[in-house]
């Protein structure tokens, strides 16, 4: 039962009512909101609250996603619902939850500010989970765990089989935080939520989208475990603005497509030129858009050099990633600089 894992207070409590949720529509006359009727400051108009359950959007989205909309849940990037995730079922200084390095930071910064404790449970070599890992999430009475497919930093999406016995023995929720499905070969797990009331799928509007600057970040599960989500969230937790733009967007499926296989492909000519390269040492499978890369005999050296040729990569800071960069793939000739640059570094 999803209502046994949600915290007694959330339970309890009664949410906010806007004004914008006792009346939806247009009227002649809107006074209930302390708007500014005269217009915006500015060039454009925002003088009204925006719809704080994002209607429009989440009927675009839903069926693009094979879900209803009363199972969806849209939050100012996933960084939010990811915070509002943690505070929905985990008590501060009591529970705890799951993470499996090396993955992505922020959900161990959402555990520290609300006072959850970290379980981390280590990828392999290969960046998968164990056999002994599976059994140590499943022993854990923590109240959420995430797993991150494809996974960032390294890339890779984790073991179907695996997350499927995760999501059949853990008791708290499963987080799949699927940023980069749209860079993936598989399924995503939308398409299991039926089965699994206790699943949570993260998607973004920030990569394959390319909207990062609108902030949207989108999460799909059962309508019981949405509804908990809109009963703690900021009222208008998405500005009319990022309504707006993400509608045009979600109109524009043929730039999304062409977008895709434009970074699929590049994804492809990289690892291929990385490849022939005598400082990369090993270029990790990546589901996503970006190549984790093992350079040798010095990662840090290549990045110094890179930066001197005012191209910024990443260093992931997870011990499991020494002596790797995380190369974000680009436009053509932003590829095409970035393995110049190594070209001149190798020579
Ligand atoms: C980029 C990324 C996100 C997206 O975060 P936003 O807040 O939506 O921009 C989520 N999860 C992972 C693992 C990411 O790499």
């Amino acid at each position: 039962m999803i209502e046994d894992l949600i915290r007694p207070n959330v339970r309890a409590m009664k949410p906010y009512s806007s004004a914008r949720s006792e009346f939806q529509g247009e009227a002649q006359v809107m006074l209930d909101a302390n708007e500014n009727s005269l217009g915006s400051a500015g060039p454009a108009e925002f003088n009204r609250y925006p719809d704080p359950h994002q209607l429009s959007v989440k009927q675009a989205l839903a069926p693009l996603k094979g879900v209803t909309p009363a199972q969806v849940f849209l939050s100012n990037g996933s960084d939010e619902v990811i915070d509002l995730l943690v505070r929905l079922v985990g008590v501060p200084g009591r529970d705890s939850l799951v993470i499996t390095p090396p993955t992505f930071g922020m959900y161990e910064v959402a555990a520290a500010l609300n006072d959850i404790a970290v379980e981390r449970v280590e990828l392999n070599a290969d960046f998968q989970l164990t056999a002994e890992a599976v059994q140590q999430i499943l022993a854990s009475d923590a109240k959420i765990v995430f797993l991150c497919s494809p996974n960032n930093p390294t890339g890779n999406a984790l073991l179907a089989a695996d997350i499927e016995a995760v999501l059949r023995g853990f008791k708290g929720l499963v987080v799949v935080d699927e940023a980069y499905a749209d860079f993936a070969n598989q399924p995503s797990w939308t398409t299991r939520l039926g089965e699994f009331p206790h699943l949570v799928v993260l998607q973004t509007f920030s990569k394959a989208w390319g909207l990062a600057g609108i902030r949207l970040g989108m999460a799909f599960g059962s309508e019981e475990l949405i509804a908990y989500l809109n009963r703690i969230k900021a009222p208008y937790n998405v500005s009319e603005n990022t309504q707006r733009l993400a509608l045009a967007a979600l109109a524009d499926t043929t730039r999304f497509e062409a977008m895709r296989q434009e970074l699929l492909a590049g994804r492809a000519w990289l690892e291929a030129e990385l490849a022939g390269l005598p400082i990369v040492e090993h270029i990790f499978p990546s589901d996503a858009n970006f190549l984790l890369t093992r350079f040798r005999p010095d990662a840090g050296a290549v990045y110094q050099y890179l930066l001197s040729r005012g191209i910024v990569v990443r260093r992931p800071s997870q011990p499991a990633c020494a002596g790797t960069l995380r190369l974000t793939v680009g436009t053509r000739a932003e590829n095409a600089a970035l393995v110049a640059a190594l070209r001149e570094f190798s020579a």
